[in-house]
């Protein structure tokens, strides 16, 4: 017997990527998955592709720099599942350039979604959790959380941030709630897309020659999940294997 099936899985930036790729693999092992992203047709396709294959999902516009739209995405999972096991908190953006661009705006929509967003996923879900006596948070940093390269200073910032928190979090709830943190080398998603900065943006492309699927990080969270109850996988780290 499965782990996950029946499981109520909350994707956060579920519309591309490792969120979209989580979605799938966890619908296949008969999780509940409640999707979240801004992009909604996106969600509205991948949902009713996932119910047409025999799975379950719903979801929901979301934006998780909004505390209230993460409340809401939560009793979403409630109204429609009763219950939330795990809260994966995917939604993340890498604008990358040289700190002196100065792209103050970016810096401050890196800060907003990657560590907000995060720390709005926990506002939300902890009560429900502490309330149901059992939960899952899994935060996705990356390889990012543990060094730092150039043009990356913010990125990196915002990621070791998501390391010390679920590092945080995990020690002061252990024992009910599960924490684990995710860690990605370069994989195969829209994530590039975000660079505005030209030069940057061409030492990702070829950087990113080397990305492994999505499917291979939507492996390193359907293990995490399935664990039995008792067993808490704190880190995962998941590079190409041509990493440098
Ligand atoms: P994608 O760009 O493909 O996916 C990012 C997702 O985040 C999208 O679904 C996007 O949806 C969502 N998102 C962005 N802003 C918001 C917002 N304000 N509110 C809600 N959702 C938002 O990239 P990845 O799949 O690669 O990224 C997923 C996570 O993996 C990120 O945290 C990223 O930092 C991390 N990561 C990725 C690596 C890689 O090489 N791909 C390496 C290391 C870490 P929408 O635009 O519809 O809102």
């Amino acid at each position: 017997m499965s782990n996950v099936k029946g499981k109520v899985v909350l994707i956060t930036g579920a519309s591309s990527g490792i969120g979209e790729a989580a979605a799938r693999l966890l619908a296949q092992h008969g999780a509940h998955v409640v999707l979240g992203a801004r992009r909604t047709d996106r969600l509205e396709k991948l949902a009713s592709i996932l119910i047409a294959e025999g799975g379950s999902a719903a979801y929901q516009a979301l934006d998780v720099t909004k505390r209230e739209q993460m409340e809401a995405f939560i009793q979403l999972a409630l109204d429609r599942f009763g219950r939330v096991d795990v809260i994966l908190n995917n939604a993340g953006i890498m604008p990358l350039s040289p700190l002196e661009s100065l792209k103050v705006d970016e810096w401050d929509r890196m800060i907003d979604v990657n560590i907000r967003g995060v720390l709005h996923g926990i506002a939300a879900g902890l009560p429900v959790m502490k309330k149901q006596g059992f939960g899952q948070f899994i935060n996705i940093a990356s390889i990012g959380a543990y060094a730092v390269s150039p043009t990356a200073a913010v990125y990196c910032a915002t990621k070791y941030a998501v390391r010390a928190i679920s590092e945080g979090l995990r020690q002061e709830v252990s024992g009910d709630i599960r924490v684990t943190q995710v860690s990605p080398g370069v994989t195969e998603s829209e994530l590039a897309d975000s660079i505005s900065d030209n030069a940057a943006r061409q030492v990702m492309k070829e950087y990113r020659r080397i990305s492994i699927p999505a499917s291979a990080i939507a492996n390193a969270i359907l293990f995490a999940i399935e664990q039995p109850p008792e067993v808490d996988v704190n880190e995962i780290i998941v590079r190409p294997t041509a990493s440098i």
